[in-house]
């Protein structure tokens, strides 16, 4: 089922001087638990797209469609996480802001399951970068979202620690059943993480190609970079992109 439905998006930025068209025709429907990555250079109007499908921004034309029930999370560049709040503190933010403190037990019980209750009273500064990114993470489950947005989420961290703390992010969201759009300009975070990959151009960003991921055997982000098929995808991704050196 389809749970949202994005038709002919189309972004005109207006500066001082002039305007110019940062996203142009972008179209594509996102399934029930379905994760999808967009993958393009920077620069290309990924944080655009991403923030219109979350309703942070407006487009100048086309539509997004979804049942008005549904929630919307974000996690965004960097994990954002304030560091006068303990943990606890941080993952409430959200319930504090919606005055709706009743998720209060599925924050606790997430805390537990992913090993940060005991973390519970400390300050972020205490933390690894990973198990920052946790508490980002559990921070917006708390509100209990069916779609999670999530813009480049690793690009602070380190290469080991972002191939760990993306596992660790992935198996988390498929466990707790949600349907997710990632924005990267990572390609192998994209293949490794995704269900379908959509390549956009430079800007003003129209997509080039959408790749459905079929590994041989599906698996968590690490082992399907190791998936026969991994390098075929890396390839045709590689190809579609113009990076200008
Ligand atoms: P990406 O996330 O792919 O790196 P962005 O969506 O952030 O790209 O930006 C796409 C283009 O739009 C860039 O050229 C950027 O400078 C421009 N842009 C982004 N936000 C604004 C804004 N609020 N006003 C004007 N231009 C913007
Ligand atoms: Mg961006």
């Amino acid at each position: 089922m389809d749970i949202l439905k994005v038709k002919n998006l189309k972004k005109i930025y207006h500066t001082k001087k002039n305007e110019f068209l940062a996203v142009d025709n972008f179209s594509f429907n996102l399934k029930e638990g379905e994760f999808v990555a967009i993958v393009g250079p920077s620069g290309c109007g990924k944080s655009t797209i991403l923030s219109i499908l979350c309703g942070l921004d407006e487009a100048s034309n086309g539509q997004v469609d979804y049942n008005p029930k549904l929630k919307f999370g974000y996690m965004l560049q960097g994990d954002n996480l304030f560091e006068w709040r303990t943990i606890y503190k941080n993952c409430l933010l959200g319930l504090e802001i919606q005055n709706n403190l009743e998720n209060k037990k599925y924050v606790d019980k997430l805390l537990k399951t992913y090993g940060l209750w005991e973390f519970k009273d400390t300050h972020p500064s205490h933390l690894s970068g990973g198990m920052r990114q946790r508490v980002s993470l559990i921070r917006t489950l708390a509100t209990k979202p069916d779609i999670l947005f999530l813009d480049e989420p690793f690009s602070a961290l380190d290469y080991q620690t972002r191939l760990a703390v993306s596992d660790d992010v992935y198996k988390i969201i498929k466990k707790e059943g949600k349907s997710a759009i990632m924005v990267t300009h990572d390609i192998s975070e994209a293949i490794s993480m995704a269900d379908r990959v959509i390549v956009l151009s430079n800007r003003p960003s129209k997509i080039k190609h959408i790749y459905n991921i079929n590994l041989e055997n599906k698996s968590t982000p690490i082992e399907n970079r190791k998936d026969k098929n991994f390098a075929h995808y890396y390839d045709l991704i590689w190809k579609d992109i113009d990076y200008h050196v």
